[in-house]
């Protein structure tokens, strides 16, 4: 069992209570506590990686893992065909707040790039 104590570590242990949009044996996924588009999902990994760049050869399999989910979890809520943005912040310069690498999935509305 991890030690780790992020939020995110601890919505997954059940100590804040969230509703998950989707959850299996590897992963979870839950509306973003402040959104940044009519729809912000975040898919988060049961065994925490501090972020994307802590990833190693032995998470590849993992990564690709939330990006499917994340796609499934689009058709699922209907706004596939329509698009969406994937973003993993990643460190400070990345925007990174929480140090549990996880997916933001953003849709139902049109979103530029580069983002700012
Ligand atoms: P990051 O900035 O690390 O890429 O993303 C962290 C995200 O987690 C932010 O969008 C923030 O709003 C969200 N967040 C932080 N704490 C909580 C929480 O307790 N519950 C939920 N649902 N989202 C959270």
């Amino acid at each position: 069992m991890s030690q780790d104590n992020n939020v995110f570590s601890k919505i997954i242990a059940g100590e804040i209570p969230t509703e998950f949009v989707y959850e299996d044996d590897l992963c979870v996924a839950f509306n973003d506590i402040n959104p940044q588009a009519p729809i912000h999902i975040l898919i988060v990994p049961r065994e925490p990686i501090a972020s994307l760049d802590k990833a190693r050869n032995k998470d590849q399999e993992m990564l690709g893992y939330l990006l499917l989910i994340a796609a499934e979890i689009a058709r699922e809520q209907g706004f596939a065909e329509n698009g969406y943005r994937i973003v993993i912040n990643t460190n400070g310069d990345g925007g990174q707040t929480v140090f549990h690498l996880h997916v933001h999935l953003l849709g139902g509305r049109p979103f530029v790039f580069p983002p700012g």
